[in-house]
């Protein structure tokens, strides 16, 4: 009979459903049941072969069995995808047990910090911050400077020269005579800056570098007040009562002149591989500025005296730092810069 036949279809359909567990596939069923080559349709077409007074029931029925499965498919869909999103937001909401993911920030390069603290501390000693140019002349790098023309710093192996009277200044000194020239003593000044030198590069040695030039000029200054000045220099840099022990030394343009020692700060002064067992580093040149320098300066050397030192920023850096190797300041390797960030 085809009143039992909806029957059947419609507790077929109900079985079937129950097995559905996602939501696209309630579409394949609808197709399945209520598509034009399904069960259905199938009814409907028997309808024909009917007695013709139950027609018009049966009719009916199974045009409330499309509604109601039709309906059924509808809810069933909405039901299930509404569990899925549910789902699919409880994995994609966020896990706060999760690391959080750390933005790197930039930090200044351990030769511009150095450079820093030593202008800071000089600064804060009285001494003005002075520059000058990297590419310079002979003058003011070597000639004023009181270098012989035959003097060794003057020979290629030593300095970059762009043209036979131009050259990559060879030390921050350069910046004395300029400034000499511009200011009447008490003259009070440092000059950071790069040097350049043609040096095969080692690990203690690079072709180009950074100091830190200091000069003072005034009426009476005294090789007593250059000692006092490094003591107290020195002292401050390696926050401590470290030795410093100075040397007879020659710079054309200083006399006397003189190298400025510092007790081993590995070693304290026992002797260690640092110190190559002596117990004492080098740390600067310093000297009396010579007479032939102020004049060339525009300053009378009767009327006043001044000194004036130099030191290497690396050198310095590599003993607070205990760095080996003067190559790791130039070659941008984020595992050693990020030490000091
Ligand atoms: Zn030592």
């Amino acid at each position: 009979m085809l009143i039992d036949q909806i029957q059947e279809l419609r507790i077929q359909f109900q079985e079937e459903l129950k097995r559905v567990k996602v939501s696209k596939d309630i579409e394949e069923l609808k197709v399945k049941f209520l598509g034009r080559k399904g069960p259905v349709q199938e009814l409907v077409r028997l309808l024909g072969t009917a007695p013709e007074q139950e027609r018009k029931e049966l009719g009916k029925n199974i045009n409330l069995l499309k509604e109601e499965l039709s309906n059924l498919c509808e809810e069933a869909f909405h039901v299930l995808s509404a569990a899925e999103s549910l789902q699919q937001l409880r994995e994609e909401k966020i896990d706060i047990t999760l690391p959080g993911r750390r933005r790197s920030i930039g930090g200044l390069h351990p030769i511009t910090q150095m450079m820093q603290e030593v202008a800071e501390i000089l600064v804060g000693m009285g001494f003005s911050i002075q520059t000058g140019p990297d590419i310079d002349n002979d003058y003011y790098n070597y000639e004023g400077l009181n270098f012989p023309p035959d003097h060794p710093a003057r020979e290629m192996q030593d300095t970059f020269y762009v043209t036979p009277h131009w050259l990559l200044r060879s030390h921050t000194s350069n910046v004395q005579l300029r400034v000499m020239e511009k200011r009447i003593p008490p003259i009070r000044m440092i000059a950071p800056g790069t040097v350049y030198r043609n040096e095969t590069i080692s690990s203690r040695s690079h072709v180009y570098f950074h100091q830190v030039e200091g000069m003072y000029i005034d009426q009476g200054v005294s090789f007593a007040d250059l000692l006092s000045t490094m003591e107290e220099f020195w002292h401050k840099v390696f926050h401590s009562e470290v030795q410093v022990r100075f040397r007879p030394s020659f710079f054309p343009f200083v006399e006397p002149g003189m190298e400025i020692d510092i007790a081993c700060t590995a070693c304290m002064g026992k002797g260690c591989k640092l110190c190559k067992f002596s117990g004492w580093l080098e740390v600067a040149g310093a000297g009396m500025i010579h007479p032939n320098v102020l004049k060339n300066g525009g300053i009378d050397p009767e009327r006043f005296s001044g000194y004036a030192w130099g030191l290497g920023i690396e050198r310095l850096a590599m003993l607070r730092y205990g760095i080996k190797d003067i190559r790791n300041f130039s070659e941008n390797d984020m595992r050693f810069l990020a030490q000091f960030a």
